[in-house]
């Protein structure tokens, strides 16, 4: 399938064996895209490290590059170095660098880094290019941000510490992408950002993640999924249709590639795709 932009897939590792051939399914289907690369999750604070550091090695060795997202809170400089040696002797050359975010009830983090960008400042003194390094932006504002204008201050700061390139957060308002880059762009800061892309096929799901991470469903596209919440193929028909619509904008307003958040699914990705092609 040819796209219209260079795309990449997120995808989170599978806990169960069953999962793990559903990923791998997915991943020949979504291989037809020709993405960029794939990207799997890492949970902040243990619980799903080592299935990401599996899942990444075994995926990058099926032929398309995969990057580890890599989260630092909590943890030491040791051990990120322990873990990045590991990724740079199975040949991956890209690291998602987040902060992450702890489990509730772990309180004091007691590690070597606070912010994401102590992570890639880290990573660049310790390992020079020898990694492309992605990190998160936000549109619609980190939700601990104290203003929208000091998180597009700390995002430029991060970019500037050694970023290659970001990736945002979901959101469904094409004017939240514009009006970050050109707060981005402003400050002087001209790393590619990506945009994140949510597909909708499940109200309930979309309503749970959104209000985890802060991103905006819009009224009139909450208002038109609540009405018929019950109805799988009216919602993945909406979904599609309005995921289209954004993806075209974002197009025509310069985004440089699109990021699908995936859930270890094929189908709503590349009917987008297909849409935009
Ligand atoms: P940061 O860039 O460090 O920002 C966090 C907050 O700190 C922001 O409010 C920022 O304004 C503020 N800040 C930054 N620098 C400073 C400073 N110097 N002084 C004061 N304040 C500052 N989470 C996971 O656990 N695992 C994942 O795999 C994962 N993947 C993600 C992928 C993408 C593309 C995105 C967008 C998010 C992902 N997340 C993931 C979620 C992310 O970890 C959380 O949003 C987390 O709360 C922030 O991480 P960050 O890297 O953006 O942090």
């Amino acid at each position: 399938m040819k796209t219209p932009v260079p795309v990449s897939f997120e995808f989170f590792p599978p806990k169960t064996d069953q999962g793990h051939q559903t990923l791998l399914k997915v991943y020949d289907e979504l291989k037809q895209a020709e993405p960029e690369f794939f990207s799997v999750t890492y949970g902040a604070g243990g619980s799903t490290q080592e299935r990401t550091i599996n899942t990444v090695i075994e995926l990058n060795q099926r032929g398309v590059p995969t990057a580890p997202h890599l989260s630092c809170i909590g943890s030491t400089k040791e051990t990120v170095v322990e873990l990045l040696d590991r990724y740079k002797d199975a040949g991956i050359g890209r690291i998602v660098a987040l902060r992450g975010d702890l489990p509730s009830g772990m309180g004091h983090t007691g590690g070597d880094f606070r912010y994401a960008s102590d992570l890639v400042s880290f990573i660049r003194s310790h390992y020079g290019d020898q990694f492309e390094l992605e990190v998160a932006a936000y549109p619609e504002m980190h939700p601990q941000a104290p203003n929208f204008d000091k998180d597009v201050d700390n995002f430029v700061t991060k970019a500037n510490a050694g970023a290659n390139r970001a990736i945002t957060q979901y959101f469904y308002t094409v004017d939240a992408y514009k009006h970050f880059m050109l707060e981005v762009r402003k400050r002087g800061c001209e790393i590619p950002i990506v945009p994140g892309i949510m597909p909708i096929t499940n109200v309930s799901n979309l309503v749970r993640f959104s209000d985890a991470c802060g991103a905006d469903i819009p009224r009139w596209l909450r208002k038109q999924l609540e009405a018929c919440s019950d109805n799988t193929v009216r919602i993945k028909a909406i979904g599609l249709e309005v995921v289209s619509t954004l993806c075209q904008e974002l197009l025509e307003a310069g985004a440089p590639a699109l990021h699908f958040y995936t859930m270890n699914r094929s189908e709503a990705s590349l009917a987008i795709l297909e849409e935009l092609s």
